[in-house]
């Protein structure tokens, strides 16, 4: 693309190419004007490079920028699953059934020793009755 807004100016000398003239009226004299040309195509070419640096300069930062997005994406995926896991904990702990009702485990614990009271000692029977009752 830089080939075709360089060669298309009109008013520049085919020659020397300097601006205000062309080849037929060029005052310049045959080495002037390839010096002249030669700095010309030099310009042209520094020119170039600069654009060249600063295309490659706005890709780097937009891959730069690209790199950047796709990290935070990442670290929010992340995050999502880490708040789904803790969810899950601090829910499943929620789900275990509430502890103001016994157990199938104390009410057959709590039956054995009713049903056999007369074997156990009075203070003894009463501290194990008490101690299934015991809500953490
Ligand atoms: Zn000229």
């Amino acid at each position: 693309m830089e080939v075709t807004t360089r060669t298309v100016s009109r008013n520049r000398c085919g020659r020397c190419r300097q601006e205000g003239h062309n080849r037929t009226r060029c005052p310049h004299d045959s080495s002037t004007a390839t010096s002249l040309a030669v700095a010309f195509r030099q310009e042209e070419r520094a020119r170039d490079l600069i654009r060249v640096r600063e295309l490659r300069a706005r890709q780097a930062a937009l891959n730069s920028n690209a790199d950047h997005a796709a990290f935070r994406t990442r670290v929010y995926e992340q995050v999502t699953d880490m708040q789904r896991r803790l969810q899950e904990l601090t829910g499943g702990a929620a789900v275990v059934p509430p502890r103001n009702v016994p157990t199938v485990r104390e009410v057959k614990i709590q039956e054995i020793l009713f049903d056999r009271a007369q074997e156990i000692p009075d203070g003894l029977y009463k501290e194990l009755m008490d101690a299934l009752v015991i809500r953490v």
